[in-house]
């Protein structure tokens, strides 16, 4: 089942002036023309050089950003292509996970209160308790147990396996449909890198959810993706089976 479509998705970038001000305005195509569907219970790798427009396309995709034209639809309804708000979390059926979560976790602030406000948010808990609960259930689905001793801490007290699966347990707060994990496993040490993955393909299962994981890495793509795509200069230029597209590295 088609949960997330893109069609025809353009991304143009301001590519600055040449000599003075006046001169008009020069864009550049971050995304060019690139269609695709994201199915229920399955993960789609978008792979490809730096540069090729991977985290423009998925930030299109979770309405980080607007897009130039093409269309985004939602379970075969088409879907505003930028909120007015900046705030991922009041988009709960999309949710965006970054490379660095020191990115998006407010540093200022305790996993409590940052995963307290996606539950407040999203589902309608409101008493101090059951937030607390909620907030604990989900990290331990994140694999972050005993989840008491994460709640008092502050981002920078975490590993970075650690911020990357709180950064997941918010956006599992939304209970959202699609996962958009934007390298997720690049700053990670090699070897907690499997155990990651291994965290999102059970997130894949046992939530069912469509999942496109971005990275630049051809032997994870191959490994834990159903279906593969890859982008060049903003188009995709090839696509299909992983294991048919990419060779057994
Ligand atoms: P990837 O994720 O594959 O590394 P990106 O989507 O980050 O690629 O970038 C694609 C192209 O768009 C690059 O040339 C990049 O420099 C440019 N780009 C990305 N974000 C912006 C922005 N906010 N403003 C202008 N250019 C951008
Ligand atoms: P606070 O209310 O403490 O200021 P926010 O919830 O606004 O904290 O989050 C801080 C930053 O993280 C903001 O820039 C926000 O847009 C961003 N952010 C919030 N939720 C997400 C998310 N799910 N994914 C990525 N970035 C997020």
């Amino acid at each position: 089942r088609v949960v997330l479509e893109g069609r025809h998705l353009v991304k143009e970038y301001p590519a600055g002036t040449r000599r003075g001000l006046l001169r008009r305005q020069e864009t550049m195509r971050a995304v060019d023309d690139v269609s695709l569907r994201l199915v229920q219970g399955r993960v789609t790798a978008l792979v490809g050089q730096s540069g090729s427009g991977k985290s423009t396309l998925g930030r299109m995709l979770a309405r980080l950003i607007p897009t130039t034209s093409g269309e985004i639809l939602l379970e075969g309804r088409a879907v505003p292509a930028s909120t007015s708000s900046g705030h991922r979390e009041y988009v709960g059926d999309v949710q965006l996970t970054l490379q660095d979560p020191f990115a998006s976790l407010n540093p200022l602030r305790r996993i409590a209160y940052t995963l307290g406000r996606a539950v407040r948010i999203h589902q309608s808990a409101r008493g101090t308790e059951e937030v607390h609960a909620r907030c604990l259930e989900l990290l331990e689905r994140v694999g972050l147990t005993p989840a008491e001793r994460y709640l008092d801490r502050f981002p920078h007290e975490l590993s970075g396996g650690e911020r990357q699966r709180v950064s997941f347990a918010r956006a599992l707060a939304a209970s959202p449909k699609v996962l958009i994990a934007d390298e997720p496993v690049s700053m990670l040490d090699v070897t907690i890198r499997k155990e990651m993955l291994d965290l999102i393909d059970a997130l894949r299962r046992d939530e069912d959810l469509a999942v496109l994981y971005i990275t630049h890495d051809l032997g994870s793509a191959r490994r834990y993706s159903d279906e593969v795509m890859v982008m060049h200069q903003g188009r995709v230029v090839e696509s299909g089976e992983s294991r048919s597209v990419i060779d057994d590295p």
